[in-house]
């Protein structure tokens, strides 16, 4: 049951095989596939941001600006504009925090690669996570995302989507030979035929977050709050409860 169940799949949530992550992290988890199906958005990640962006004055939210720098009351733009603010919330990646604010230590990152195919047929036909239940290769699970939210194809193929745990070297010819011939033997010579559409490699895809302090919501110094993933459990919840919870601080303050 470790090795060929909850192996595997925390592994392939935790992003280590070797089970180190905090057993908080591990209840966290269990919680949330217990109480839930495992999802996404439709409409895909960005639907998240948009959802609660849309909540917001008009002109609220400005993209594609880079902060530089945290100075006086307010932050400096990479284009060199200032702009103030009584409080300032950093809710960047925890490394951009790190260099913006010397009270933040840069975390330790997990990596992840992420490889791409469409084919004819989904080899699963149901949203359901596919271990590496072996104890060999680099595989950790596939999921035929278009069998959990159709939306995901746009020409009725099957998307899929395989997980490797770690960095990955190899060149997208490597990599694409070696999950090819580990999948080949569990679904048979069919995955020669899929179609290879992308390989997407996250070097610094969770902070590692061990051991798990869910740190308070309070000003790091006058007017200047950080909050993220890498604050809480180093997921969307704890991003979104971390965030919440700095805002609501604020609010309360007056
Ligand atoms: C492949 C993969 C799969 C995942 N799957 C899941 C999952 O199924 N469930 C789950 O809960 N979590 C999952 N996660 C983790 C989850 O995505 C993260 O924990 C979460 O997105 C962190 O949110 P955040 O807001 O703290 O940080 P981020 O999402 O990293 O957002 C920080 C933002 O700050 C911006 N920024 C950085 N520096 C600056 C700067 N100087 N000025 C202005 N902006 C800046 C960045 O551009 C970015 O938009 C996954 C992660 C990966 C990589």
């Amino acid at each position: 049951m470790i090795e060929r169940f909850l192996r595997p799949w925390l592994g392939g949530i935790f992003l280590e095989n070797e089970l180190t992550t905090s057993s908080r992290m591990m209840e966290f988890v269990f919680r949330m596939f217990a109480e839930g199906e495992a999802a996404v958005p439709a409409r895909g990640m960005q639907a998240i941001p948009d959802q609660l962006a849309a909540g917001l004055p008009a002109g609220a939210v400005r993209l594609g600006e880079r902060v530089a720098a945290l100075e006086g009351h307010g932050v400096r733009l990479a284009s060199g504009e200032h702009v103030c603010a009584r409080d300032v919330v950093v809710a960047t990646d925890g490394a951009a925090a790190a260099r913006l604010l010397p009270e933040i230590v840069a975390p330790k990152w997990r990596a992840t690669t992420t490889v791409y195919f469409a084919a004819e047929r989904s080899p699963v036909n149901e949203g359901t996570l596919v271990l590496n239940g072996t104890g060999r290769g680099r595989v950790n699970h596939l999921a035929v995302m278009s069998d959990v939210a159709p939306t995901y194809s746009p020409d009725g193929r099957a998307l899929i989507a395989v997980s490797l745990v770690g960095d990955v070297r190899e060149s997208d010819a490597e990599l694409m030979a070696r999950v090819r011939a580990e999948l080949a033997e569990w679904l048979g010579a069919d995955v020669n035929h899929w179609q290879w559409l992308k390989a997407i490699r996250v070097p610094q895809a969770l902070p590692v977050r061990t051991p798990l302090v869910r740190e308070e919501a309070r000003p790091l110094r006058d007017g200047v709050w950080v909050c993220g993933d890498h604050r809480d459990t180093a997921s969307i919840q704890g991003a979104m409860r971390s965030g919440r919870e700095v805002a609501e601080a604020i609010i309360l303050r007056g």
